[in-house]
């Protein structure tokens, strides 16, 4: 398995990823794609079907994609996957695909990565009747501090929105959450991860290095290395 090295920025959620010097990065791979995975330094993976690309006819196929290919070694977690109530299919083929990645990431014992957009009661329902072993992490966060709590103290990871963190007023979130849970990304948009890390520094009052320890904290926790 590809590992962050000390120093490295990490982008936890990077479609298109890019290798660069310093930037360790978790692609995001997704079943309706042809890309497959690559050993390459700095670079890492995750495998899934996101909501927005899932319907009645493909899902079968794409599940089986899912059973085979999240097995590989340089696939480490399964994902993105979830609920989004603003595009996608029906809400019960949207739980139906997320609960089956679920039995998936349990049996291989890689965790999840999700992606949840108004579906919150529903991430929270499912969590609780399953009971995962795995830990979960919520991509592209953009919700309040209350929400945050709520998502931390049900023991998720967090990763915030790239649009966001770079607004003055994500200052008063992140201030807000403690820093064990906390992942950046771009999300593959036409961002510097340098600078995400860089506004969150500003905004911890910690120096960008001191960040960067903490991340890479987080990662090694999350992904049980
Ligand atoms: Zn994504």
């Amino acid at each position: 398995m590809q590992q962050p090295q000390p120093g490295d920025y990490i982008d936890i959620h990077v479609h298109d990823g890019k290798p660069a010097a310093g930037i360790f990065i978790l692609e995001s791979l997704m079943a309706h794609e042809e890309k497959m995975p690559e050993n390459k330094t700095g670079v890492t993976y995750t495998y899934g079907i996101h909501p927005w690309f899932l319907n009645e006819e493909n899902h079968d196929r794409y599940i089986l994609k899912v059973e085979k290919l999240a097995r590989l070694p340089f696939i480490i977690a399964v994902g993105e996957a979830g609920f989004d109530h603003l595009k996608g299919p029906s809400a019960e083929l949207q739980r139906r695909s997320f609960e089956e990645q679920i039995i998936i990431s349990e049996e291989i014992k890689k965790p999840m990565v999700i992606h949840c957009v108004r579906g919150w009661d529903e991430l929270f329902t499912v969590q609780k009747r399953f009971k995962p072993k795995m830990p979960w992490l919520v991509h592209g966060f953009r919700g309040n501090t209350i929400l945050a709590n709520q998502l931390l103290s049900k023991g998720m990871f967090l990763s915030i929105w790239f649009e966001f963190v770079l607004r003055p007023e994500s200052a008063e979130l992140l201030r807000a959450l403690p820093t064990d849970r906390l992942f950046l990304e771009t999300d593959g948009a036409d961002v510097d991860i340098r600078q995400i890390y860089k506004k969150v520094a500003t905004d911890l009052n910690i120096e960008v290095d001191q960040l960067k320890k903490v991340i890479i904290k987080n990662f090694n926790t999350f992904f049980g290395i």
